[in-house]
């Protein structure tokens, strides 16, 4: 098994880029915020919960997003390799995430980080508020609360891979194709040596 953190910030890319890479390397993408979306879009006791948090920009509770990830892991037993997006977001999270891993005899192999500029990722935020429905992306006060949990809540996670030597940076703004190629390089590279 391969897997990869794709890791950034609100607004950074993370979707897009996960979409283009999960493609290219066969691998099962894992974004808790598109599950919760689901979640709330069937009206389940989870997503009932989960609202009230996503709807004030806050994140959702640990327990809550921990169980979900292990039942994804159980559906899909036979995946090659995982990309997780928008999760691990607290380092209790992270380190959860090491005991599934493990417990499937593998490991995270690498995180990449994609790196905007807070203006241009209010500015991309509010941009894709007006078509993708999400009421998180309309409003600047929910969008300037996601980023204070990002680095209160969020960042400490970086250190924790840091300090394992898996996390790598990549400038996140400019052409679309070229923060693929190097997202691309990184993982060829960590795949060479798994
Ligand atoms: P995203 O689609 O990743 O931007 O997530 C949208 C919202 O879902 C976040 O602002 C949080 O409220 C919630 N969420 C997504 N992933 C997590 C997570 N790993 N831990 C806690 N809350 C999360």
């Amino acid at each position: 098994m391969f897997n990869v953190i794709l890791f950034g910030p609100p607004g950074s890319g993370k979707g897009t880029q996960s979409d283009k890479l999960v493609e290219k390397y066969g691998l099962v993408h894992l974004s808790t915020g598109n599950l919760l979306r689901q979640e709330i879009t069937d009206k389940t006791p989870l997503g009932l919960e989960a609202q009230n948090f996503m709807d004030k920009g806050r994140l959702v509770p640990d327990s809550v997003v921990i169980g979900m990830v292990d039942s994804f892991f159980d559906k899909h037993k036979a995946a090659k390799g995982f990309l997780f997006d928008g999760f691990p977001r607290t380092v209790a999270q992270a380190i959860a995430l090491d005991e599934l891993v493990v417990k499937k005899n593998t490991e995270i192999a690498t995180v990449l980080a994609l790196e905007v500029t807070e203006d241009e990722l209010v500015r991309r935020l509010l941009h894709r508020g007006k078509t993708s429905g999400r009421s998180d992306d309309n409003n600047e006060e929910v969008i300037r609360k996601r980023f204070s949990v990002y680095m209160e809540e969020t960042s400490p996670v970086a250190n924790y891979y840091n300090a394992k030597e898996k996390f790598f940076t990549i400038k996140g703004e400019g052409d679309l194709d070229n923060i693929f190629h190097l997202l691309c390089a990184e993982v060829d590279l960590r795949m060479q040596k798994s």
